[in-house]
């Protein structure tokens, strides 16, 4: 009996306070986002994690856990023939991730040879970057498609041998008990300012052949490059965790 008594009293405390229709009736004060310090242009703000600012690829590795051996030049890393891929020695789950890339110059190749990388949210789920410049290639394959997947909004690319920016928001999927898949991941992708992927659910890890499943994995894992044998190169990489 107590415990309605503070309910209804509760209810018409509520009641009242919306009854008035103040200004400060639907002020909320707290809490107080904390201070993030914004970076001029593509400069990491003041929280991110910085994961290549151009001098070493000390936070990655290759997949055997050995040193990356990509090449570092000039405030940028590019794809090695024969290294394989990248990827980073830390775990995210959810982040906000600022990526730039760039193809090579000397245009080589059609289709999905000109121009091939990718970034691999977790490790697993790619978002793909290729030269889709004047570049015809099936639709969900091109850049900015979640590769095999969806298919992006429009074609914001650049031509080769010009920097181009990926500004990624990612919330990694979660698993039931069983294994199975009870929230998918879901994507935004921003090229190059113009938005090509807007909340998108991923169907599952990325697949060359066949459709795109699920299958459980750890709820943080690392961040990775692909190494595929075209001189991509990148710059300016960091995420803010979320
Ligand atoms: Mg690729």
């Amino acid at each position: 009996m107590k415990t309605l008594l503070t309910i209804l009293a509760a209810s018409l405390c509520i009641y009242a306070s919306a009854q008035k229709k103040t200004p400060e009736s639907t002020e909320i004060w707290k809490p107080v986002p904390p201070v993030v310090l914004p970076g001029d242009g593509t400069a990491p703000p003041s929280d991110a994690i910085v994961l290549f600012d151009g001098t070493n690829l000390d936070q990655w590795q290759n997949k055997t856990g050995k040193e990356a051996g990509w090449i570092v030049e000039n405030g940028y890393v590019t794809v090695k023939r024969g290294t394989g891929s990248i990827l980073t020695k830390a775990s995210f789950a959810d982040i906000q991730l600022h990526i730039e890339w760039r193809s090579p110059e000397e245009v080589q190749g059609e289709g999905q040879g000109r121009g091939n990388s990718g970034v691999f949210l977790m490790d697993r789920y790619e978002v793909q970057v290729l030269d889709s410049y004047e570049n015809q290639t099936y639709s969900n394959g091109q850049a900015a498609s979640i590769y095999k997947e969806h298919i992006p909004l429009v074609n914001a690319c650049r031509k080769p041998d010009e920097w181009q920016t990926y500004d990624i928001i990612f919330t990694a999927p979660h698993f039931g008990e069983s294994g199975r898949v009870v929230i998918p991941a879901y994507v935004t992708v921003i090229h190059n300012g113009v938005l090509v992927q807007n909340h998108v659910a991923i169907w599952g890890n990325t697949e060359f052949i066949g459709a795109p499943s699920y299958k459980p994995h750890d709820a943080k894992l690392p961040l990775s490059l692909q190494n595929h044998f075209n001189s991509v190169s990148y710059r300016n990489i960091w995420v803010r965790e979320l």
